[in-house]
Parts: C-alpha cells; structure tokens; sequence
C-alpha cells in the first residue's frame, strides 16, 4: 500500500503528493498525521495522508517509507480533505494551507500534548478518615501535621480524585504533605486525562420557553429539511427570537443523531451566549474561538473529533469543526464582514458552510435582521429558501428613530460634537438615572472629504465610491481604481469653502462628554482599549453592573448584547459609516444603524434612538430610520445593478506586498500587462465582447506602507454573466503560476479594500 502525503510545508514547490511507502506492521488511514523523512537529506518532517493507493508509479523499493504515525486516529474526516481541495480551487491557495486551517495549529510540531494532572483520592472511609484525624491530634488538643490534617479534612468532602494543583489552593503545602500520606495508605496519588474546558462555570439548564407560532412556522421549514438537506435564509428583526429558533434547530437535529455547528460572529461570542447554548445542550457544546488557550483549544477541537460532543458553537474557522455526521450549520448575523477570511486562504464561511451541506446533506441555516445583499438577491431567485420573523417577541414596537440633520445644526451656529437634540437626550436620560449608548463608526480612521454645509461628499466619477485623503500628499484618491486629484478649495455642489475631511473620533467623544456631562461615568470600547486578552468583556461588564452611565464605542458594540436599561441611543455621526470606500458602504451603513437601534428599549423602558447625519435624505439613513429592509434592498440592488458591483459585476484585486517599492510597483505592472493581455486573447478566443472586461489596472493600494513593508495592487472589474467565471478562474491560474518575486493575494469581492 502506497500514502499519499502532503508535507507541512507551506511552499507552492512542494504542494503536491508525495508518495510514501507503509511499512508491515503499520495501521494507516487517509487522514493520519505522520513523520516522514523528506527532501536529500531525509529530514524528518510531519505530513498529511490524503489518500492511500494500490499502485504507485513508482518502484516500490525507491518509496521512502512512513516513520511514524503521530496520533492514533485520522485528525482529518473524509468531508474534510474533500473540502480542503475544494478551498484549494476556490481560493487560490496550497493545499496544505487549506488543511492547516482545520485542525489546531498547535497540533502540529508537536507543541501541545493532552493534559495529564495529578490527582489525590482519599484511600480510607470516612470513618478511618475521623481517626487518622484523631491521630494527628495531641493529647494537648493541638496538631502534630497541620498540614495532612488539612488535607484530610478536605478530602472527607468528596470521593472524587482532587487535582493536586486544586488542593494546594485550599491548603498551601499540601503537595509537599501528600508523599508522607500516600506511605501511610492514607491518599492515593495518580494522573488523570483531562480536557481543558473554557467557561467551565456556566453550565446551567435553562428551559425553553413556549414557541410563537412565528417561531413555529420557522422551526418546522428548518427541521422538516433536516432529512432531505436544504438552504435557508431566514430575517427576522432585532429581538424577533432568532435565537430561540437556532436553538430548536439544533435540539432537533442532535435528537435525530446528527451534530450541528452555531457560527456567530467573534465579537459576539461572549460568555451570555455561550451560557445560553450551555444552559440549553449542557455538556453536548464545545466551544471555539481565537480567546481560548492553545491547550483549550486542542481539547475542544478533541472532543469534537472524538464524538464526545454533539454541537460546536463558534467564530469563522469552527465552520471546519471535525464533525461526522454533520445535519446543520448554523450562522447567525450572516451578513457580517468578520465571516470572509481576511488571511489567506481567503475563504468564506458561508460558501464553506454551503459547500459542507452539499456534502453531508446536511441544513444550512443563516439568520440576519440585514441580510447582505448578496444572500438576499439568492433567496429572491430561489437559490436560498426565505423565512421571516416580522415582529419583535410579545410584539414589542421597534425603537423610535430620530435623524437630526447636522447640515441645520451648523446653521443654527452649533459646531459641537451633540446635536441640541441629542444633547438634551443625554441630560434626560443622565437625570432618570438611564444608560446611553453613544455610537461611532470605526476609530477616526474614514477620512472622506465632505461639505459641512451642504453634505455633499466627494466621490470618484468613475466607481461611485468616495475618495479618500492622503495625508501625505493632500490628494483625494479612488480605492478602486486608483484616480488621484487635489482637494478643490470649495464645494462643487454649493460653492462654500465648508470642505472638510471627516473624522470624530471615539476619544473626541469622550471629551466632549466629560466636557458636556462631567459628572457621567463613561467607558469607551474601541480598537485601542480592548487590546488587552478579555478586555471587552470587562469593559461591557462593568457597564451591564451600571458602574457606568454611558457607553462610548464603535462597531463592536453594535451587536448581541442586551442591556435593559439602555433607553438612549445616539448615533454621532452617521455619515462616518455611509462613506468609507467600499461599494458595500451604504449597505453596511444600514444594517450599523439597524443594529445599533436595536440595542435600544430591549426592556420594559421604552427606547430612544438620535441619528445624527450631514445627509438625512441618504436612502440607508431613511430606510434604516423607518426599520424598512425591503425598501432598502429595493433601492440598493439598483445601485449595484448600475454600478455593475456584486451581485452583478466581480471586482478582483491582486495585492503584492514587499520591502522594495520600486521593485514592487515594477512587478504589479508587469503583471497587470501580462493579465491583460491573457485576458484580451482568451475573450477574443472564446468570443466573449469587450464589455466584459470594465476595467484593468495597476496602481498603489489604499494603505501603502504597513509595518515596514509597501503595497501595490492591480485593480480588475468585469461584468459578471456566463463568461466571467471561466474569466475568474483563468486569473486564478495565472497568479498561482506567476513567476515573479513575490506571489500577489488574489481576492474576489474582499471585504475590505485597505
Ligand atoms: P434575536 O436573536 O432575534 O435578536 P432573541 O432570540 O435574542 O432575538 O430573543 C429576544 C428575547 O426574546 C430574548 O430575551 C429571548 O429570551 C426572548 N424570547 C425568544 N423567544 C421567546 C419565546 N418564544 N417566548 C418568550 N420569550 C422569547
Ligand atoms: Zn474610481
């Protein structure tokens, strides 16, 4: 028998299979972690069996052979090497980079191993403990070995093993006590296998309310689709009881012997909601997300593979869970950007999700109050199976929403951070004894040029998007397609000299409320003070025990949480998040503001939301103001349909990063000629009209230099029809094959242009 290995070696000169020989006596499965020795030098080096065959082109005595198997089982399922390949073709990458991506990356180079502890059991009944006790007593009443008396007391308590490192903790010195009592036949003293099991505390049942007939109708689509497979998307606004709904889903599906994975995003993976899968499944949940200890991880991802465990909640990557008999994927605010891999391989796990279904026949679930475009304009066409949730539970009405148009403001004379608007809500609810939640969009970073006395911003004439300001040069510049101009002295559209380049900040809001409200007691989340490991739970924690008044944050605090006594939601600034370049911007836009007023009035106290913004009449302002999704699905996929941006046109990029700028710029445009013309020729070939190919070109990308090193890009945006698949994975090819000095990161429709 002849293993086909991959080596973990993450160069593209060795991503292919090696054969190996398996020597007699050895047990091997596709799937297996080995050592093998490899290259001249025979180095010993760990590799992945993706399958074993009869023949090999190969004589067999010129096979190497496998050294050793590193555990006892395949770390990888059958599915799972199938969507590895998978990944390969889609995302461009080496196939040991997909592999990697579904086991612990501590798991290879053997740096974590199963936790072993010891462990003290108590080796005589209570009776002979009272006497042992007795014994260390002195005819005084004092205590010969306070220590072991200790020790001995503790363990009367129980008749379970107690880790020794527990012991100490109760009683300093025991370790150091437990060899003289182990002589005496007093303890026994031994090591057990233990798994590392993060939120340890939290189990606690909870039992499940009644369903709404909503609910109900929901429920059974999904769960009626468990045996057959299907795709649903399911919108259900802010409060609707989704949760609830993935939570019968997943009963559903462990009741029929299937597993099941719940992806939420990252920053809502927070104790509360692990607490309520926990309190819902028990022991049956494994946890996974990038907080956990290596250790931790490594023994989650163990108990999945040994079938200890029935349903994985999770970030992105648990997508790859080492799960058989897989019958449903959950994801949970499906339309958020943290799903898309921002490292390579860029994979996204919603298609991974889909493509996992397919395989296993398994349900895909996903669930939004804002779906994204994208998986929306699927569900119109039938491609994904929609389901609704209109009301709030008990019919709770959604918040009232405020806009105050900042243009006025200015106006009026005010040039502060609040609106008089908003400023009088912040008193009010200071004055009630409230909390408030003040939003911003990311830190400082959007750096679009506006009017501030008309809103009119500055935008590229030929991507629809908004220019953004460099610094460094005082250009306006596209992040599309790489257009540069001088910022104009005054406005285009009103002829005032009001141009201003946008960028309030979290820590100018925290001024201006120290300013405003000097009595208030503030925590403010962003990038910079939750840098710390656990920092933003103990920052929303300390303002869930009203040590704080007011909630100063930017999108990581948009979402999942629940505080009943927030009743004021201010939005400071809007148009921060209307702007950012990015053809998704308007539709982030919407669904930041109807996420964010969904925080509001949750509880009994009814809620209050301000939106301040330099552009009221801006469509995801208005329909995020009136709660209307389909109204703003209507407007926006217009937008796209004549921008030709997703899903109707592709927009690729290819990043070359590297320490040498001119170097850099010389080969992106090398590869920009080199793409173009391969393209030209096999659209002419294939009869495919000019048309398709909206644009080409090579120019630097939007942030330049990153920790030390420069960044360039080509730019590609084709229209998509029949053709331009073949078109997309022709510059897949083209790019794995590139010879140059660095290999550029190909992206189609990233996330994030930056
Ligand atoms: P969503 O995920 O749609 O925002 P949740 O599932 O968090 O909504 O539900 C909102 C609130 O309603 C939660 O406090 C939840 O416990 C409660 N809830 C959900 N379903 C029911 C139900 N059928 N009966 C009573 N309360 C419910
Ligand atoms: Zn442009």
């Amino acid at each position: 028998v002849v293993a086909e290995v991959i080596v973990d070696i993450g160069h593209s000169n060795v991503d292919r299979i090696f054969e190996y020989a398996v020597p007699e006596g050895m047990t091997l499965c596709a799937g297996m972690h080995v050592l093998i020795p490899f290259g001249g030098g025979n180095r010993m080096t760990e590799g992945f069996v993706v399958g074993l065959s009869e023949t090999s082109a190969y004589p067999a005595e010129k096979l190497k052979k496998v050294t050793r198997v590193l555990e006892p089982y395949s770390i990888f399922t059958q599915e799972q090497l199938e969507i590895a390949r998978w990944i390969k073709e889609t995302c461009h990458c080496l196939l040991v980079d997909a592999l990697r991506l579904m086991i612990p990356a501590q798991m290879r180079g053997g740096r974590v191993h199963e936790k072993t502890v010891r462990t003290v059991t108590r080796a005589l009944t209570l009776e002979e403990t009272r006497e042992a006790i007795d014994s260390l007593t002195t005819a005084s009443g004092g205590c010969r070995a306070p220590v072991q008396r200790a020790v001995l007391e503790i363990l009367s308590g129980s008749d379970c093993p107690i880790a020794v490192s527990d012991l100490n903790q109760m009683a300093p010195g025991a370790s150091g006590a437990l060899a003289a009592m182990e002589k005496k036949g007093w303890v026994l003293i031994g090591d057990q296998n233990v798994y590392r099991r993060p939120y340890q505390a939290l189990d606690r049942r909870q039992e499940p309310p009644q369903a709404t007939p909503a609910q109900e109708r929901v429920i059974s689509a999904v769960t009626g689709a468990l045996e057959t497979g299907g795709e649903f998307l399911l919108r259900g606004v802010t409060g609707s009881g989704k949760t609830e709904v993935y939570l019968r889903c997943i009963q559903s599906c462990i009741e029929r012997g299937r597993t099941a994975i719940m992806l939420v995003p990252e920053i809502s993976l927070t104790p509360q909601t692990v607490e309520r899968f926990r309190g819902r499944f028990g022991d049956r949940v494994a946890v996974l997300h990038s907080r956990l200890s290596y250790g931790e991880r490594f023994d989650e991802w163990r108990r999945i593979r040994m079938g200890k465990v029935q349903v994985v909640v999770g970030a992105r990557s648990a997508v790859f869970a080492p799960f058989e008999r897989l019958g449903l994927i959950v994801i949970d605010e499906e339309h958020e950007a943290s799903y898309s891999s921002d490292k390579t391989p860029r994979y996204d796990a919603r298609e991974v999700a889909k493509k996992r279904c397919e395989l296993c026949g398994g349900v895909l679930l996903m669930g939004s109050a804002t779906p994204s475009l994208e998986s929306y304009y699927r569900a119109e066409r039938g491609e994904y199976q929609l389901l609704t949730l209109r009301e709030r539970i008990n019919r709770q009405p959604l918040p009232a929403v405020q806009l105050v148009d900042m243009r006025q403001e200015l106006a009026g004379g005010n040039r502060s951070i609040f609106s008089a608007s908003l400023y009088r809500a912040i008193r009010e609810c200071l004055h009630k004894g409230q909390q408030a939640i003040l939003f911003l969009n990311r830190r400082g970073y959007s750096t679009f040029v506006s009017c501030r006395g008309c809103g009119e911003v500055l935008r590229c004439d030929r991507c629809d998007v908004s220019l953004t300001y460099h610094k460094s040069d005082g250009t306006l510049r596209c992040h599309y397609c790489g257009q540069s101009r001088p910022v104009p002295a005054v406005c285009p559209q009103c002829g005032k000299p009001f141009l201003k380049h946008f960028g309030v900040g979290t820590q100018q809001v925290e001024e201006a409320v120290n300013r405003y409200f000097p009595t208030a007691r503030v925590v403010r989340m962003d990038y910079d003070t939750t840098q710390k490991k656990d920092a933003h739970l103990t920052l929303l924690n300390a303002f869930a025990n009203r040590e704080a008044d007011i909630l100063i944050g930017t999108q990581m605090i948009a979402k999942g949480l629940d505080f009943p006594q927030v009743t004021l939601v201010g939005v400071v600034a809007a148009d921060a998040t209307l702007h950012v370049p990015d053809f998704r911007s308007a539709e982030r836009a919407f669904q930041l503001i109807t996420q964010v007023a969904g925080r509001a009035g949750r509880d009994e106290a009814p809620g209050r939301v301000i939106v301040q913004t330099y552009t009221p009449e801006h469509p995801s302002i208005r329909f995020a103001a009136s709660h209307d999704y389909e109204g703003f699905y209507r407007y926006e996929i217009g937008e796209r349909e004549k921008g030709e941006f997703p899903p109707f046109g592709d927009f690729v990029r290819f990043l070359f990063v590297g320490e040498n700028d001119q170097a850099l710029q010389t080969e992106s445009a090398a590869f920009a000629e080199a793409l173009r013309s391969l393209l030209l020729r096999f659209m002419q070939e294939r009869g495919i009209g000019e048309e398709t190919l909206i644009y080409l070109c090579s120019c630097p990308a939007p942030l330049q230099y990153i920790k030390g090193e420069f960044r360039h890009q080509v730019l590609v945006k084709l229209r998509r029809d029949k053709e331009s698949g073949m078109l997309l994975e022709l510059m897949g090819a083209f790019t794995r094959s590139w010879e140059g000095s660095s290999l550029p990161v190909f992206e189609v429709n990233p996330q994030n242009m930056l």
